[in-house]
C-alpha cells in the first residue's frame, strides 16, 4: 500500500484552517488516512458521529473532483452550503437546478471550479449523464465515489430505495475510482450487503459505536391528556435550543401542534399532507431558530442537519429501532447533553399491528412484526436503554447503568406478582381466548353487568377471585404480561387476548413473573434539567446575548444561525470569554474564516458586555497581575472592592494593534513583505505558499484592516461589480453563488478580498 503523501501535521492544519476544529473525531483520522491512500472504505458513523468531514477533508487535499451520491435534495444543499460558508468549492446537481444552471455548473465542474460536487442518484443512473462524467474524469478526474445513506442500497434496511440497487454502476463504468460507503445505520446483514452491492474491494471498514453517551434515554407511559400536559411542561423547560415531535399522523401532528400553540408554545406542523412550499418555508422557520418547535410525521428531519436539536419526543410508537435511533438521533448533534423521549402505550403498538396485517406480502409483514416486537420490547422493558439500543446494532453495553436513562437513574421496583397473573391467565383461559382486558377484568372483579350475565361468565370458577385489586392495578399488571409476552394481543386490530408458550410455563409454576409496582407512579418530572445542560447560571446572560447577535447576523444574511456559529462555539464563547483573536481562533468551530468573519463583531460584543458589567463585577486580585503600577495591589485592601481600572478586567475593546497579532505569524509574515511592496505571487515564491493562500491571508488582513489597500490588489471597477453581485445575492456567505453571478471572468481570490474589505469594522 502506498503511504500517503500528507503528514498528519498537514491534516491537522486543514481540520482547524478550512473546518475550524481542533481534534479528529473518533475514527476520523483512520478512515481519512486510508482514503489518501486511495483505498475503497466503508465507514459507519452514528448520526453527527462526523462521517462527512471523513470524504470532505480529503478532497480537499486531492487533484481532482470528489462525487458524492447523497439522496436527499435538502441534506445537498445544507452540505454545500455548509461547505461554501468555509470557503471550500463545492456544488450539487439535482432536480431543484434549471437547465441553465445546471449547464453552467456542469461547464465550471470541467474548469476545476469545485472540489466537491453532490449528485442525486437518479442523474447518476441516467444514461444522458455518463458522457459528461466521462468529460469529467478525463478533464479534472474524479477523485472518488462517495456514496452517502449507503443502507438505502439494501432491502434489510429501514429506507430501501430501488436507485440505489443501480449504484454498481459506478464500479462498473469506472472501476479504477475509489469507492467509500458512508451510513448511520447498519446491522451486520445491511453492511454485508453494502459491501457487496457496491462491490467495495477489501474495504477499509470502520464501525464506530452507536453510543450517543449525550443523549438521555426514557419512556413514558401515554395517557391522553396527562401526556400533552407533560409534552407541554417538557417543551417548556427546553430554554435554548429546539424541539422535535413526532408523531405517527398528521392529524395527530395537526393535533399536537394546535394544543402548543393554545399555550403559547409556538409551533409548527410538518407532514405530507401539506404543500411543498409550506413544509419547506416550516422547515426553513425551523432551521433558522424563527420557531423552536417542530410536531412533524417521520416525513421530517432526514437531511436535517441542525445541531442544537435539545429535544426529540416520539409521541406514538416509531415502528422500528431503526427507525428509532435515527429520529432520536438528530438530538444533540453538537455532543451537547440532549434528551430523547418515548411516550408508550401498548395500544399504539396494536395499532401497527393492525396496519402490518394488512400487508400483503407475507414476509414483508414477517420482517415488521419482528421490528415492532424489538421496538416495543424496548419500550416496555426496565433495562437500561441505552444497552438496549445498543445490543440492536449488535454492540455490547459492558458498564452496569449508563446513568443517563430512565431506567438506569430510576431503576424500577420489581415485586412478584405470579399468583395474581395466574388468575389473569386462567380466566383468559377460562373465556376461551375470546375477549379483551376489560371484559377479563370484569370477570375477575366479579362485576355483575349484563354482558358478563348473558354470556354466562358469572358462572366461571375465576368470576370474583380478583377483587382485591382495583381495576387499575388489574390494568396495569395485564400491560406487564402483554410486554413480556406472557399473553399476547391479537393481531387483526381488535384487542382480544389469548395465551402464549409463555402464558403456559407461568400456570404451571416454572415461571415467575417480576412486574414494576402496580400502583400508578406520579406525573414524573424532567429528570434532565435541560436549563442547567448548556451554560451555567453566570454565564447564561452573555450566552444569550451573543445568540440574539448570531440571530441578527444570521438574518441579515439569510442563513440558519448555526451556520454563523454552533451552540457549541457559543457556550465555549460565553464561558472563555475570549478578548483576543488568538483566544478567539481557540474556541472550537472557529477558524481562520471564521475568525476572519465574525471574529471582531464577537470580540467586540464580549469586550461590551464585560465592560459594561465591570462596575458591578467584583473583582478578587489574581495572582497573576502585571507588576505596573495601575495593577499595585494594596495587600491589606479587602479583595471585594472594585478597583478603578481593575487589571483582571479586560479592557472593553478588542486588541487590534499590530503588537497584539491577531492573525497568527504566518499572516504577519505576509504583510509584512506586502508592506515591503512584493507582489502576491513574489511573497507567494518567497514564502513558497501557493497564490491562494497569500489571497487568503491578505483577505484576513483586509478583514482586520491592517493596512492592505484593496485598490492595488483589486482594480476598483471590478471591485463595483464585485460589490454589486454581492448586494444583489444579498448575501456573501457563498463565493461561488457570488461567481456565479459575476461570470467567469472573476477569480474567487478577487471576490474573497473585495468581500473582506466590505466585511471590515468602519
Ligand atoms: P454525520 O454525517 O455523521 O451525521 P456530520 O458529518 O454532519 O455527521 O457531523 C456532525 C457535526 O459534527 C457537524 O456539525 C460537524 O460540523 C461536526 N464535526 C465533524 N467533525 C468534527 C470534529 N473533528 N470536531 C468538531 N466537530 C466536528
Ligand atoms: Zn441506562
Amino acid at each position: 500500500m502506498v503511504a500517503s503523501a500528507f503528514s498528519p501535521d498537514t491534516l491537522r492544519q486543514t481540520l482547524k484552517q478550512d473546518f475550524g476544529y481542533d481534534q479528529f473525531r473518533s475514527g476520523q483520522e483512520a478512515v481519512i488516512e486510508q482514503v489518501l491512500q486511495g483505498r475503497d472504505v466503508f465507514v459507519l458513523m452514528p448520526t453527527g458521529g462526523g462521517k462527512s468531514l471523513c470524504y470532505q477533508l480529503p478532497a480537499l487535499l486531492q487533484d481532482g473532483v470528489t462525487v458524492v451520491i447523497s439522496p436527499l435534495i435538502a441534506l445537498m444543499q445544507d452540505q454545500v452550503m455548509g461547505l461554501q460558508n468555509n470557503g471550500i468549492p463545492a456544488t450539487f446537481l439535482n432536480s431543484t437546478l434549471s437547465s441553465g444552471e445546471q449547464r453552467g455548473r456542469e461547464q465550471a465542474l470541467l474548469r476545476g471550479a469545485y472540489k466537491l460536487l453532490y449528485l442525486a442518484p437518479e442523474r447518476l443512473v441516467q444514461e444522458e449523464t455518463w458522457p459528461w462524467i466521462e468529460r469529467l474524469q478525463q478533464r479534472q478526474g474524479i477523485t472518488r465515489w462517495v456514496v452517502d445513506e449507503a443502507h438505502c442500497i439494501s432491502e434489510w434496511g429501514h429506507d430501501f430505495r430501488p436507485e440505489y440497487r443501480q449504484l454498481d454502476q459506478v464500479r462498473q463504468r469506472l472501476p479504477q475510482i475509489p469507492v467509500t460507503a458512508l451510513t448511520a445505520t447498519a446491522t451486520d446483514r445491511v453492511r454485508a450487503d453494502i459491501v457487496r452491492q457496491l462491490a467495495l474491494r477489501d474495504p477499509f471498514q470502520y464501525v464506530a459505536s452507536f453510543n450517543r453517551p449525550n443523549l438521555y434515554y426514557g419512556v413514558r407511559s401515554k395517557q391522553g391528556r396527562r401526556s400533552q400536559q407533560e409534552v407541554i411542561q417538557l417543551v417548556r423547560a427546553v430554554e435554548s435550543g429546539a424541539t422535535i415531535i413526532y408523531c405517527s399522523s398528521r392529524a395527530e401532528v395537526e393535533r399536537l401542534a394546535q394544543v402548543l400553540n393554545q399555550e403559547q408554545i409556538p409551533a409548527l406542523p410538518y407532514h405530507a399532507g401539506l404543500a411543498p412550499e409550506v413544509r419547506e418555508d416550516h422547515q426553513t422557520r425551523f432551521i433558522r431558530d424563527q420557531v423552536q418547535v417542530m410536531v412533524a410525521t417521520v416525513a421530517f428531519g432526514m437531511g436535517i442537519n441542525k445541531p442544537d436539536v435539545r429535544l426529540v419526543i416520539h409521541y406514538d410508537l416509531p415502528k422500528t429501532m431503526e427507525g428509532y435511533y435515527q429520529e432520536s438521533g438528530r438530538a444533540g448533534r453538537d455532543g451537547l447533553p440532549a434528551q430523547c423521549l418515548l411516550f408508550y402505550s401498548p395500544g399504539d403498538r396494536g395499532k401497527i399491528e393492525y396496519m402490518i396485517a394488512q400487508k400483503s406480502d407475507p414476509q414483508e409483514q414477517r420482517i415488521a412484526r419482528q421490528q415492532l416486537r424489538q421496538m416495543g420490547d424496548y419500550a416496555s422493558s426496565h433495562l437500561c436503554r441505552r444497552r438496549l439500543i445498543l445490543s440492536y446494532f449488535s454492540e455490547e453495553w459492558i458498564a452496569e447503568t449508563c446513568d443517563n436513562c430512565d431506567n438506569c437513574l430510576h431503576p424500577v421496583e420489581l415485586e412478584d406478582r405470579t399468583v395474581e397473573a395466574q388468575k389473569f391467565l386462567s380466566c383468559i383461559a377460562r373465556s376461551g381466548q375470546r375477549f379483551g382486558m376489560k371484559h377479563i377484568i370484569d370477570v375477575l372483579r366479579g362485576s355483575s353487568n349484563q354482558r358478563i350475565q348473558q354470556l354466562g361468565h358469572d358462572r366461571l370458577s375465576t368470576y370474583g377471585i380478583g377483587k382485591d385489586l382495583s381495576s387499575k392495578a388489574w390494568q396495569s399488571l395485564g400491560r406487564a404480561l402483554l410486554q413480556q409476552e406472557m399473553i399476547m394481543e391479537s393481531q387483526d386490530g381488535y384487542p382480544v387476548l389469548s395465551l402464549t408458550e409463555k402464558s403456559i410455563q407461568v400456570l404451571k409454576g416454572e415461571l415467575h413473573v417480576q412486574v414494576p409496582q402496580l400502583d400508578p407512579t406520579p406525573l414524573s418530572t424532567p429528570e434532565v434539567s435541560l436549563k442547567r445542560a448548556l451554560v451555567s447560571e453566570p454565564d447564561q446572560d452573555l450566552f444569550q446575548h451573543l445568540r440574539s447577535l448570531r440571530r441578527t447576523l444570521a438574518d441579515q444574511r439569510s442563513v440558519p444561525p448555526f451556520m454563523i456559529f454552533s451552540d457549541r462555539t457559543l457556550t465555549e464563547m460565553a464561558q472563555q470569554k475570549p478578548q483576543t483573536s488568538e483566544q478567539f481562533a481557540r474556541l472550537n468551530g472557529v477558524g481562520s474564516r471564521k475568525l476572519a468573519q465574525f471574529g471582531e463583531i464577537f470580540l467586540k460584543a464580549i469586550c461590551e458586555y464585560l465592560g459594561e458589567r465591570t462596575p458591578q463585577i467584583a473583582v478578587v486580585p489574581s495572582e497573576e497581575q502585571p507588576t505596573d503600577d495601575s495593577s499595585r495591589q494594596d495587600p491589606s485592601s479587602p479583595a471585594s472592592i472594585p478597583t478603578p481600572n481593575p487589571p483582571a478586567t479586560p479592557s472593553p475593546q478588542p486588541q487590534i494593534t499590530s503588537t497584539s497579532s491577531r492573525l497568527g505569524s504566518s499572516y504577519l509574515h505576509t504583510l509584512e513583505l506586502y508592506q515591503q511592496g512584493l507582489t502576491v505571487d513574489q511573497i507567494a515564491q518567497q514564502r513558497q505558499l501557493s497564490p491562494k493562500t497569500i489571497h487568503g491571508h491578505l483577505a484576513a488582513l483586509l478583514a482586520e484592516d491592517r493596512g492592505v489597500d484593496l485598490d492595488q490588489l483589486v482594480p476598483p471597477v471590478r471591485q463595483r461589480q464585485i460589490f454589486k453581485a454581492i448586494f444583489t445575492l444579498n448575501s456573501y456567505e457563498s463565493l461561488s453563488s457570488i461567481r456565479e453571478q459575476l461570470g467567469e471572468e472573476y477569480s474567487y481570490e478577487e471576490i474573497r478580498l473585495v468581500r473582506a474589505a466590505l466585511f471590515q469594522q468602519p
